[in-house]
């Protein structure tokens, strides 16, 4: 998961010429300037919230949700291969970022649908809760993962999925995932299931 994403998608998006990131500009760095009008904002709080002079609002460094699934059947686990960077080729499991306003069990539905071009049944409650980094730059994001099954449809890579495997327990350790908490949540699930 991680993997493909949601709102996030434009992170997923080829971009030959990224623009060079501003000077001393990293995730954890509070912002400088208003995203509604682009007024410098104050100096920031220890909470990292910095608040503009102009329009009152604060504004936050906070994490991205994404939302992973864990599909297991006759004993396998569904895994997919990462057709995009950042982590192109690398292990990944279904899922992606969260829209606006999506709910985490809606968003996996959906990104479940355009990876594999299935429906997927979601399980409460999640089983997995991962904050982690995302890409060169370090974005922070916060990995949830859920137990789900396929209820119709035949699954077929699709969108930023290269390729769908089915991996048993014991190859777990030995492929190159993305993340290191999905390669521990799909284990869970196999031990579980
Ligand atoms: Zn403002």
């Amino acid at each position: 998961m991680g993997s493909g994403e949601g709102s996030g998608k434009s992170r997923n998006d080829p971009k030959p010429h990224p623009p060079p990131p501003a000077p001393g500009f990293t995730p954890e760095t509070p912002f400088r300037f208003c995203p509604a009008d682009g007024t410098k904002l104050g100096e920031p709080r220890p909470s990292g919230g910095a608040t503009c002079p102009i329009c009152g609002r604060s504004w936050y460094r906070n994490p991205a949700p994404a939302v992973g699934a864990a599909i297991v059947r006759d004993g396998k686990a569904l895994v997919t291969v990462r057709a995009r960077d950042p982590y192109k080729g690398k292990i990944d499991v279904p899922g992606g970022f969260l829209e606006l306003g999506e709910h985490p069990m809606d968003g996996l539905k959906r990104e479940v649908m355009e990876e594999l071009g299935v429906e997927a049944n979601i399980f409460w409650p999640p089983v997995m809760f991962a904050p982690h980094t995302y890409g060169d730059d370090g974005v922070h994001a916060l990995a949830i993962g859920f137990r789900a099954e396929i209820v119709s449809g035949t699954p077929s890579p699709t969108d930023d999925v290269a390729d769908i495997r089915y991996v048993a327990l014991n190859e777990i350790d030995s492929l190159d995932f993305a993340w290191n908490h999905d390669r521990e949540f799909i284990r869970n699930a196999l031990e579980h299931r």
